[in-house]
């Protein structure tokens, strides 16, 4: 079963891109209830390593970002009232007239991102750009809201805003990639129980929204033999979605990543190893696990830059479909959750000395 609650907890702990710290001490302290040991590097990756019982097998790194897209405040107005900039990518019509909250170093603060009034608005027919939109926090000055310890440099978060819907369903903000992380905790609890026999590194990233590569001084250090990256699969399934992407659906099953692409003058992307793709979909079909294979145009993610690390590190995106990405309500199947923890346990259950990812055969 998912834990649900769980899931919504992680949605709630606010942790903007560069700003993890209350996910970091979150996720020390969990971890170290499962893990044979637990540390955080220096930019902020938490490192829970479980030590399989064979020397001989290959260690693999499983790797879930734990940020979250975000603003920033840009400048505090004469009048109190909020400009900020984008943390990530926030899609920006999403943001009027949502509740947010700022991470000040003195707690949270509650806001909402105005919206011009209707009454006056009828002739506007344009969205307004980021640069012009603002966050009240129910001050009049900027000696007042600096009196409620906002900075220029502070980082906001959509408010928490978790609902199940149907039953089937769950929404949420940061649902990118807190659902991620909740298969990693999930994952590593399970094979404390049973333990593996390759050893296991299981590794919540910072950064990913930022610049994607936050993972890498984490993989650097653990030089693992591949890696498994948790993350959301973008669904298409969404009336306006139809034609586009492949035909990624809530409900049935993880997707497995063969291309991803951003473009724009990035050149950023990751086709996986094709060897580790085989593997995963021979273990799904052993255990009867329906996947979707997808291809994503536009993004990448922080398994891109792995393969070109050290001397070269495969790894592949296992994604929960998820729809209305990087708005402030992503959703997800709970039946997909379900799926993709079980597949990738069995997938680490199923690492021993013989696995081997090599290239050129036929
Ligand atoms: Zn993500």
């Amino acid at each position: 079963m998912v834990d649900l609650e769980l899931l919504k907890k992680l949605t709630e702990i606010p942790a903007p891109s560069g700003h993890e710290d209350r996910m970091i001490h979150f996720l020390k302290d969990y971890m170290s209830n499962y893990a044979d040991k637990v540390e955080i590097d220096s930019i902020g990756n938490v490192i829970a390593v479980i030590e399989g019982e064979d020397a001989k097998a290959p260690r693999i790194m499983v790797s879930a970002h734990m940020d979250e897209i975000g603003l920033v405040i840009r400048r505090i107005e004469d009048n109190g009232f909020i400009r900020f900039e984008r943390l990530g990518g926030v899609e920006p019509k999403t943001l009027f007239s949502r509740e947010v909250q700022i991470v000040t170093e003195r707690g949270l603060v509650d806001g909402i991102i105005g919206v011009r009034a209707h009454h006056l608005a009828a002739y506007q027919k344009e969205i307004e750009p980021v640069s012009k939109m603002y966050i009240d926090i129910g001050v009049q000055s900027r000696e007042e809201a600096i009196k409620l310890g906002v900075k220029v440099g502070d980082p906001v978060v959509f408010k928490p805003n978790f609902k199940i819907l149907n039953g089937k369903h769950v929404s949420s903000k940061a649902m990118d990639n807190r659902v991620g992380l909740l298969i990693l905790l999930e994952t590593l609890k399970a094979l404390s129980r049973e333990r593996p026999r390759a050893t296991i590194f299981f590794v919540g990233t910072v950064l990913e929204e930022f610049n994607v590569r936050g993972v890498l001084p984490a993989a650097f250090k653990i030089s693992p033999y591949a890696v498994f990256c948790l993350e959301i699969g973008v669904a298409t399934d969404t009336p306006d979605l139809k034609d586009l992407g492949p035909d990624l659906r809530l409900g049935r099953g993880p997707a497995i990543s063969l291309f991803s692409f951003h473009g724009r003058g990035t050149l950023g992307g990751l086709i996986p190893h094709p060897q580790l793709v085989k593997f995963i979909e021979k273990v799904a079909n052993e255990v009867n696990i329906p996947c979707q294979r997808s291809t994503f145009f536009g993004g990448l993610s922080e398994a891109s830059f792995l393969p070109v690390l050290k001397e070269g590190i495969p790894a592949v995106d296992i994604g929960v479909p998820c729809r209305y990405t990087h708005s402030p309500n992503e959703v997800v199947a709970i039946s997909d959750i379900e799926a993709t923890k079980k597949l990738m346990v069995n997938i680490l259950k199923n690492i021993d000395e013989r696995f081997k990812l090599e290239r050129g055969i036929l």
